[in-house]
């Protein structure tokens, strides 16, 4: 029973003054600072170049881009019940939070701000909530974790936006007190409300638990091909040994975690060799994965810009978004909150790296005590 409101136009990149140079066709406000990977004439633009080959130079290129989205963080040495960690790695560390403190150390001051505001958390899911793991099928939460969150939304409204499939994160997550947005945003449902014009793919529709839902879905049109790319990448990395391709609905990534690092290169190759037949396709990087993902004017910071108005929240001044995420794509919502000085990013991340955010956590395990702090701070202040 879904009613659409309109028609099905997305917002898709079709101007080429608004392609980049690169020949992947992200727009400008869709670059992270590290978010898309290829340097100009590293990519293989269309269908119509029907040989590939593949040069010393775009072979580095693809490596050096899979290791930068890949930090090897800190290693920890088991020594007789003691940890000791590299002192090179803890002096970068702390050098690196000059840049973004903690936001546990700085939690007076975010609070400080908050007061008399409403606040309103978007949290992504993996390496946030819940750990890396080496199979993404397991990366579940704890039950600590998920009682937090489920506290953290009895006291503000709460997204959580992944670049998994809204599905499968709601599975992770499993609970209904929190909106989803799922493939990086692209897939959103969020609570009935009249949207402006701008949003011609949201929909009328119903939750699992029969609620009437708004459901945004800019990427519609995308379904069939990403369907035929999944089993195109899955047929081409049946070979490479701990290659795993999940389909994320409007997005597919190539897990490479469990992969040889000398054959990173050849999981690289295949899949740019496939993505040559899709020009309205792009890839990005993340976390040893590689997202394959529409050419379309849409992001994780768009998608916290559309559930803030989906909530009533985006008109208002006395609103504090804060974003909690991990990763490449995360950096678009940070850069939406810090452009807008409207609220507070917050990098999760054990290893230095620049980023759009405005703080830091290192762990799930600090994401956790911070959830838990502002939940205490909220029923402090409401007493
Ligand atoms: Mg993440």
């Amino acid at each position: 029973m879904v009613d659409r409101k309109s028609n099905d136009c997305a917002p898709v990149l079709t101007d080429p003054a608004q392609m980049n140079k690169s020949g992947l066709g992200i727009h400008s406000s869709l670059c992270s600072p590290q978010g898309v990977v290829f340097s100009p004439g590293h990519f293989l633009t269309g269908p119509r170049k029907k040989t590939v080959a593949f040069d010393d130079v775009r072979t580095s290129s693809w490596l050096d881009a899979m290791k930068s989205s890949s930090p090897t963080h800190r290693k920890l040495v088991k020594d007789s019940g003691t940890e000791l960690v590299s002192t090179d790695a803890d002096v970068a560390y702390r050098n690196w939070m000059h840049k973004y403190p903690s936001a546990l150390a700085s939690f007076e001051q975010i609070t400080n701000y908050a007061k008399g505001k409403r606040l309103a958390l978007f949290l992504d899911y993996d390496g946030t909530l819940s750990p890396i793991v080496d199979n993404p099928e397991c990366a579940f939460m704890s039950k600590p974790m998920r009682a937090v969150v489920r506290d953290a939304a009895k006291c503000f409204p709460t997204a959580i936006i992944s670049g998994r499939s809204r599905d499968k994160v709601y599975e992770f997550v499993g609970l209904a007190e929190l909106h989803y947005a799922g493939s990086h945003g692209m897939d959103i449902m969020g609570p009935v409300r009249p949207m402006s014009n701008d949003h011609p793919n949201c929909i009328r529709s119903t939750d699992k638990q029969g609620n009437e839902v708004n459901l945004f879905q800019p990427a519609s049109e995308f379904l069939p091909m990403i369907d035929e790319v999944f089993r195109s990448l899955v047929e081409i990395t049946k070979e490479i040994e701990g290659a795993k391709v999940e389909n994320n609905k409007f997005c597919v990534s190539v897990h490479y975690r469990n992969v040889d690092e000398k054959l990173w290169t050849t999981i690289a190759e295949s899949v740019h060799r496939i993505l040559i037949g899709y020009p309205r396709l792009r890839l990005t990087h993340g976390r040893k994965v590689l997202e394959v993902r529409p050419v379309l004017d849409w992001n994780k910071g768009k998608a916290v810009e559309f559930l803030l108005e989906s909530l009533g929240l985006s008109d208002c001044d006395e609103v504090l978004p804060i974003y909690v995420g991990d990763d490449r794509t995360d950096e678009d919502a940070f850069k939406v909150l810090r452009e807008r000085n409207r609220g507070y990013g917050i990098l999760v991340s054990s290893a230095p790296k620049e980023s759009h955010a405005l703080y830091s956590l290192r762990d799930p395990s600090e994401v956790m005590e911070f959830l838990k702090a502002l939940v205490d701070w909220k029923k402090f202040s409401s007493l």
